[in-house]
């Protein structure tokens, strides 16, 4: 029987986590290497790598930072080699990368919808492709999806204006459950996260306008903070999770148990 802090740890392990410079990406990066992984981050901005590799090289693990953008395929070809040169393998891909676009339905720019596709949908199937056939030869692996609550249910458009977004974490969420089912017989398991408000980048003007509201619609009373994704990414990371697969994880305050 092992003992839970070994099933917890993540020592030596590779951990790739796309829009590792900033947010959510960055909270599990630092956790993940915390716990003991070799943490490569890509984002398209390379001047946010220094103050994030700082972060992740203070619990001692290596760390690799690409530049890299994530809905073109020959970048995420490039960012496979680089890490597969440097680490040999993979064993954890975050696909965190993720955007919307604000606009009522009708009014929606197809330009817009395919963008909002490309990243949050396209490229998680991309990665998990390039990576994902190492996985296959190791016979092991996690795949961590970055849904959105705004994918398990509709959002009103007072709250939330974009039907791109859920759309597209909508088909993320079922792209886990079926990728989850696909590569079960190679012993990869692939689970989703779907985090509700955390104040980061993407979000922060919406909270600052009008704070009360946005805690008023989480039952726990307030956004998510900047150690409250770390949990559920270690667990899916590890051995911890090891019988976990296919399963969609709401970090939300309760938002979607009302
Ligand atoms: P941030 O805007 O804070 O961070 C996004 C990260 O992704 C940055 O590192 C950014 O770096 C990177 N990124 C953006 N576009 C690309 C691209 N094309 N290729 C590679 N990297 C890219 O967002 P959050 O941390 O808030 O969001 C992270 C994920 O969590 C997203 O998928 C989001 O949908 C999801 N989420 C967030 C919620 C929230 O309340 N914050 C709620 C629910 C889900 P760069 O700009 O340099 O490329």
């Amino acid at each position: 029987m092992a003992a839970l802090k070994e099933l917890f740890d993540l020592t030596g392990r590779v951990a790739v986590v796309t829009g590792g410079s900033s947010g959510l990406g960055l909270q599990m990066a630092d956790a993940l290497a915390e716990f003991g992984a070799r943490v490569v981050i890509c984002a398209r901005k390379p001047e946010r790598f220094a103050a994030a590799e700082a972060r992740l090289r203070a619990w001692g693990g290596e760390v690799l930072s690409v530049a890299c953008d994530v809905s073109r395929p020959e970048q995420v070809h490039a960012l496979h080699a680089q890490v597969m040169e440097r680490f040999g393998g993979i064993d954890v891909l975050v696909n965190n990368a993720g955007r919307a676009w604000v606009a009522p339905v009708e009014e929606m720019p197809l330009e817009r919808w395919q963008q909002v596709f490309d990243l949050n949908i396209t490229a998680p199937f991309l990665l998990a492709q390039a990576f994902g056939r190492e996985m296959i030869r190791q016979k092991k692996g996690s795949i961590i999806n970055i849904a959105s609550i705004a994918g398990l249910v509709g959002r009103n458009p007072d709250a939330y204006n974009s039907i791109a977004y859920g759309s597209s974490k909508g088909a993320l969420v079922n792209f886990t459950r079926d990728l989850a089912v696909k590569w079960a017989r190679h012993q990869i398991r692939v689970n989703a996260i779907c985090p509700g408000f955390f104040v980061t980048d993407i979000n922060r003007k919406v909270y600052d306008e009008r704070p009360e509201k946005i805690d008023r619609e989480i039952p726990l009373g307030k956004p998510g903070g900047d150690s409250d994704i770390k949990g559920a990414a270690v667990w899916l990371a590890s051995d911890a999770s090891r019988f976990v697969t296919g399963a969609i994880i709401p970090v939300d305050g309760g938002t979607t148990a009302w």
